[in-house]
């Protein structure tokens, strides 16, 4: 998820469909698939086992999110229908990084509270809206050892956990928005592919 905001700041918006291009034409260790795409509304299945393949799938996950740069991605983003999220949301140029592997995530308690976030996807580039999620969630998986894991995240974590692990059920933070909003987003988004298929 949530693409770092303010990539282009400072451009013109006239060039922002360009940045973006330019950004999506150059060598990503995977190819982030792009808005609308079938293959971003499929349900992924479980990861039975963890194979060497996998793992390696996680690292290049992780390198093609910081590179993007995003706090988020999942399997389906990059046309692979497992249930496998990389994030980290840490933002504080001075801190030290948390990379994420999450294999087979799921929520199992949410709070009552909630939060608005405003989000944004690397499947969606440049494209935000806010987006209402519990504030909390306990998220249990299986890292990249094979260790089962459970923790409660907040703030930006909650958001990028729940946005990441809905790519999985094969939803779109623009699910979530009302469809005269996400209708003109995928419209722009189709102009953006033509443009990108045409350049
Ligand atoms: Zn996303």
């Amino acid at each position: 998820m949530p693409q770092a905001s303010g990539n282009f700041a400072g451009r013109k918006p006239a060039c922002v469909a360009a940045a973006v291009m330019l950004a999506y034409m150059k060598p990503m260790k995977r190819n982030i698939l792009l808005h609308p795409d079938p293959r971003l509304k499929k349900q992924a299945a479980p990861v039975a086992d963890l194979s060497d393949e996998l793992r390696a799938l996680a690292d290049d996950m992780l390198e093609t999110m910081y590179d993007a740069p995003g706090v988020g991605l999942a399997a389906p983003q990059v046309g692979i229908l497992q249930r496998l999220v990389v994030l980290d949301c840490v933002k504080g140029e001075n801190e030290r990084p948390r990379p994420l592997i999450m294999f087979n995530p799921e929520i199992v308690s949410s709070s009552d509270q909630m939060n608005v976030y405003e989000e944004g996807c690397l499947s969606i580039p440049e494209q935000f809206a806010d987006v209402t999620r519990p504030a909390e969630v306990e998220v249990r998986w299986i890292d990249q050892n094979g260790k089962e894991m459970q923790e409660t995240f907040d703030g930006l974590w909650a958001t990028c956990a729940q946005h990441e692990i809905d790519h999985l059920d094969g939803k779109l933070f623009i699910d979530y928005l009302k469809p005269l909003k996400r209708q003109m987003i995928t419209r722009k988004m189709v102009k953006m592919k033509r443009e990108l298929a045409r350049a």
